[in-house]
């Protein structure tokens, strides 16, 4: 990205500018290194040297695994599809306003459909919401069930992971209203269940002290006037008084389960919450231009290495654990589920 006037704005642009390789290396490069500054992912030192006939740099201090391309600490690290198709997908699924499916990155880009199915979640990682930032002002907390088949039953099976509801997903939005000069914002995640502890711990993890809170009037919202100027709306009633409603989330979550149901065959709930998180990146970003996200979501693209297997977690594979709270079956839940254990 060294001049801003020649980076593409389109899709067209993009295809025809990331085919040139060193187009791509250099945009990469500069989205690993912002500061210009090379350093070895393994060490973090900078006395690193560039072998430019194979494009990858040596470290000095490294004895094993001293050399290492740009792709390495990223969520495209060990792949073997060529940095243009990566950047491609990027660009795909960052602006596709309904969400893209596997099958279509797979005819699109001319991968395997494995392949795409991988990339797509791999993808979808590096548009995580990385904001470590509350919400304040006026915040809409609304709660949904998503789905249907009871595929999250054997994490019930493999040790203490309650589903809220059998076979549905219970999932947490929270939606900061817009303030002068910055849009409406929100964040998904999947809950374990729809209890009092369970939502009031994410509002409160989520959002600032003292913020106006508008909910419905579920149980399990009150004792919020507590901490937060709390609002409610009774459905029951009507949909919005004043300014107290939850319709921006209400939307949310339309827009949200039209994806599932339209251009996604099915999500499994394994997969859910990176879903989850690709559509609240959609939403958060949407006053950007198609370049501007794309090169958001790329940025996501470093420290987030995944390896196959955490992905799939099918049934009966080895790579489930065995133990029940092990560090590694925390890890696994958090990363497939985003639950917690006991
Ligand atoms: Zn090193």
């Amino acid at each position: 990205m060294k001049e801003k006037s020649s980076f593409p704005q389109t899709l067209h642009a993009a295809i025809r500018y990331f085919a040139k390789e060193s187009n791509a290396f250099d945009f990469l490069k500069s989205i690993r290194w912002p500061d210009g500054v090379v350093k070895c992912p393994y060490c973090k030192s900078e006395d690193v040297s560039f072998i430019s006939t194979r494009k990858v740099w040596k470290c000095k201090h490294c004895t094993e695994k001293s050399q290492f391309s740009v792709k390495v600490g990223t969520v495209m690290e060990d792949s073997p599809i060529s940095l243009d198709k990566w950047l491609c997908a990027f660009w795909l699924i960052a602006n596709a306003k309904n969400g893209i499916s596997s099958y279509e990155l797979h005819r699109s880009l001319g991968l395997t459909q494995k392949t795409a199915w991988f990339l797509l979640h791999r993808v979808r990682l590096a548009m995580q919401d990385g904001s470590i930032e509350k919400f304040s002002g006026r915040v809409e907390a609304d709660e949904t069930f998503i789905g249907g088949k009871a595929r999250n039953m054997h994490a019930d099976k493999k040790g203490n992971v309650k589903a809220g509801v059998v076979g549905k997903v219970a999932v947490m939005g929270l939606l900061e209203r817009n303030s002068p000069g910055k849009h409406s914002r929100v964040k998904v995640r999947v809950v374990r269940n729809v209890r009092r502890p369970q939502l009031q711990k994410e509002i409160k993890q989520e959002v600032v002290k003292g913020s106006e809170v508008y909910t419905d009037a579920l149980r399990s919202y009150s004792g919020l006037e507590k901490e937060y100027v709390h609002k409610v709306i009774d459905h029951a009633e009507c949909y919005a008084k004043g300014h107290v409603h939850t319709n921006g989330l209400e939307n949310f979550w339309s827009l949200l389960k039209r994806g599932i149901k339209g251009t996604y065959i099915s999500v499994e709930p394994f997969h859910l919450f990176r879903y989850l998180d690709e559509q609240a990146f959609r939403f958060n970003e949407r006053k950007d231009n198609d370049a501007g996200r794309f090169i958001k979501a790329a940025r996501g693209i470093i420290g987030k290495g995944l390896r196959y297997v955490k992905l799939t977690g099918k049934i009966g594979d080895d790579s489930l654990p065995k133990t029940p709270k092990s560090w590694w079956t925390e890890t696994w839940l958090l990363n497939h589920l985003r639950l917690e254990t006991d």
